[in-house]
């Protein structure tokens, strides 16, 4: 389907949706559509970012396929996503390049760099204690390579934001406030509308559970790194450090969190009704789940590994998969945080604007309560 037909397509299923209203206790998509009569293309792009994909819709949607009228609002709602990373990215050749292609770039760069710099004889050979990892890629030009690799995350990141808010802002009739802003925050952390309104069903648990490993596992890691940057560049104590330090054990911590949520996440989505996805969206978050299982696997491998010869390689490897992780964070499904946020922080100011104030309340029937009924009247008929 073209993006144009994507649009009329996902318009038809929100004016049905409008009418129906039935789902409004699930999340608050269900509210913000209440607020329209007629939806444009920015609204649609607004309501795919706001849908954390928990499928409690669908599941209890009596107008799906079968159904003539085909409402699918999950299905619908990860193929504008996709769409919408595709529209508000940055323009670059790393937006055409995957995670894998990038890590076997950064692979033979960093080795080439290692090989030419230190020689064979320092890559290969064992280093113990302080300052034995710079050997093999020495510390000023792996801060300066990774200070780049961050800022192109950030400002790709910061890039796509700065497009998707003025495409909502535009349609927006109040200023936004401080408030909104610390609404939507509390909103992300808390993963408030993926499985809380429906603590029945244990789909949308289950992913809000495998989401908190990965994100609050990703920000342990960022701790521990950042923890590293000062030993280094203020204590001017260098890596490796002890087992025991506040660096390492940060990263050990991180590293499980990731370890688990990504691992889980690849192992549920097998398991996955693919009716209630998109493919595209499947396959780009396994990527990336995959991306930082590697990135967290390799790291426990470098701790395993590097107090023998094999950790000059380990290090290439590990440093290469965490330049990848970077490098193509713009254009994969790791931007989603940036598209949700926004989201949130306009449907904080739309909440408060219209004078909604109480969350969006469960319904009465649990969505598999709902499926059952229809399928018992569709039996008698
Ligand atoms: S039950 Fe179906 S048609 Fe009704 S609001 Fe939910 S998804 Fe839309
Ligand atoms: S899939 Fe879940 S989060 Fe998305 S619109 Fe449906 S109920 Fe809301």
């Amino acid at each position: 389907m073209s993006s144009v037909e994507l649009m009329q397509e996902g318009k038809r299923q929100m004016q049905i949706c409008n009418a129906c209203r039935y789902c409004e206790g699930y999340c608050a998509v269900w509210h913000a559509i209440e607020y329209r009569r007629e939806f444009t293309d920015k609204d649609m792009t607004y309501l795919a970012n706001l849908c954390h994909d928990c499928r409690e819709c669908v599941f209890a949607c009596p107008f799906t396929t079968p159904h003539e009228f085909g409402v699918n609002p999950p299905k619908l709602f990860a193929e504008l996503r996709q769409d919408s990373y595709k529209k508000y990215a940055i323009a670059s050749p790393l937006g055409k390049l995957n995670f894998w292609a990038t890590t076997v770039i950064a692979l033979v760069v960093f080795f080439i760099i290692a090989l030419v710099l230190n020689g064979s004889t320092n890559v290969f050979s064992k280093h113990l204690g302080t300052g034995g990892f710079y050997a093999v890629l020495s510390e000023g030009l792996l801060t300066i390579l990774f200070s780049i690799f961050g800022l192109w995350m950030a400002f790709g990141w910061v890039f796509g934001a700065f497009r998707y808010w003025r495409d909502l802002k535009s349609e927006q009739t109040q200023p936004v406030m401080a408030r909104d802003v610390v609404k939507a925050i509390k909103d992300a952390f808390a993963l408030r509308y993926l499985g809380k309104e429906t603590p029945d069903s244990e789909v949308p648990m289950q992913r809000r559970v495998l989401h908190h490993f990965v994100f609050y596992g990703f920000l342990l890691d960022f701790a521990s790194t950042t923890l590293g940057a000062f030993y280094s560049h203020v204590l001017h104590i260098q890596a490796p450090y002890p087992v025991m330090s506040p660096v390492v054990i940060l990263g050990i911590l991180g590293g499980i969190g990731i370890l688990i949520g990504t691992s889980g996440f690849i192992y549920v989505k097998t398991r996955d009704d693919r009716s209630a996805t998109d493919e595209g969206a499947v396959k780009s978050g396994r990527a990336f789940s995959i991306s930082l299982l590697l990135v967290a696997a390799t790291g426990f491998l470098l701790l395993a590994l590097r107090d023998t010869a094999a950790m000059g390689t380990i290090l290439v490897i590990h440093l290469s998969t965490v330049a990848s992780l970077f490098l193509t964070a713009p254009y994969t499904k790791f931007t989603h945080f940036v598209y949700r946020l926004m989201a949130l922080v306009r449907y904080a100011q739309e909440e408060r604007t219209h004078g909604v104030s109480a969350a969006p309340k469960p319904v009465a029937h649990s969505s598999h309560q709902f499926r059952k009924i229809v399928d018992m009247d569709s039996a008698n008929q």
